[in-house]
């Protein structure tokens, strides 16, 4: 099948990346082949994996096995927490190319910053220096609160080109958007469907638009996210629910139902907190 119509969002390494992507965390590395060739299938052409997910390798034998030009695919993995430092971190991106069988990823992210290791700019200047000998086209972080990137910055010269945080209805993250976009940091949202943890169709403004548009709900908070300009990533195990997932470019939210929408924040987080994930 023909690639999806996702808009592409341009990074401050000057490459794009598609705005709508697909996730395999926790799918099992023996289904992972299956599940991602479906997903390419579909016409997913952006692929997120990590080295903890254990699915690299399922991953890499999809994208090769697809037919799909390797450059038609942005592929994201991430530096596992326990390869933190600088000299691991270095050993950890070639080793996650091995797996993937890929000479580069699009995107490499560190995973955590892992405060209580205090070695996230370590690992950092291991990326800037891995970027510039093109094993990462492009580089940035996942689940970095301010006071971490405010320290990235202070301490390297490379910004990130994306953070990559839980981002849902129930938790906004307005504050951190805010904060890291005029610094040109796109905000890619992990969990875009809350994981599953909380019940969409439990959100009755989420409900009434779905209603209203001839859509479910998970549609609508897809639909949404794009037009707050969040790259994301949503994961389905089911070839049905990819299709679902990718059938958001014919309708729009108007002004009114993004405000409702807005109206739904909780302030609540469904994964761990980036201070004690260590
Ligand atoms: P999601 O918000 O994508 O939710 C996934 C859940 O929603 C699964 O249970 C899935 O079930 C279900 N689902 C998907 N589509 C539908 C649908 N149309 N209708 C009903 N249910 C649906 O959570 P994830 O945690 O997977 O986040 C997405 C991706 O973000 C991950 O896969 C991973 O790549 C990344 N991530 C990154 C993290 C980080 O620290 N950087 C942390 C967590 C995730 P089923 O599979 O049975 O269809």
């Amino acid at each position: 099948m023909a690639a999806l119509n996702s808009p592409m969002i341009r990074l401050n390494s000057g490459y794009e990346i598609p705005q709508l992507g697909f996730g395999v965390f926790q799918v099992e590395p023996s289904e992972t082949e299956r599940i991602v060739l479906d997903a390419l299938d579909v016409g997913y052409r952006h692929v997120d994996t990590a080295a903890a997910y254990r699915n690299e390798e399922a991953v890499g034998r999809a994208i090769a096995s697809s037919g799909i030009p390797r450059s038609e695919i942005f592929v994201t993995t991430k530096l596992f927490r326990e390869d933190h430092g600088y000299e691991s971190a270095l050993r950890a991106l070639p080793e996650s190319l091995e797996r993937l069988g890929l000479d580069y990823v699009d995107l490499y992210l560190i995973h955590w910053p892992a405060p209580a290791r205090d070695v996230y700019v370590d690992s950092w200047r291991a990326l800037e220096e891995m970027r510039d000998r093109g094993l990462a086209r492009t580089i940035g972080v996942c689940n970095f609160m301010h006071e971490h990137m405010e320290r990235l910055l202070a301490e390297s010269s490379v910004v990130p080109a994306v953070n990559q945080i839980e981002l849902h209805p129930a938790f906004q993250q307005r504050e951190m958007r805010e904060y890291q976009e005029p610094l040109g940091i796109v905000t890619e949202a992990w969990g875009p469907l809350g994981q599953g943890k909380y019940d969409l169709a439990g959100i009755p403004e989420l409900v009434a638009i779905a209603e209203r548009h001839g859509k479910t709900v998970q549609q609508v908070v897809i639909r949404w996210h794009l037009q707050e300009g969040t790259v994301l990533i949503p994961k389905t195990v089911r070839r049905d629910r990819m299709i679902e997932n990718a059938a958001v470019f014919d309708f729009q939210l108007d002004p009114d139902e993004m405000s409702a929408i807005a109206s739904t924040d909780r302030n609540l987080r469904v994964g761990p907190h980036p201070r004690e994930r260590n």
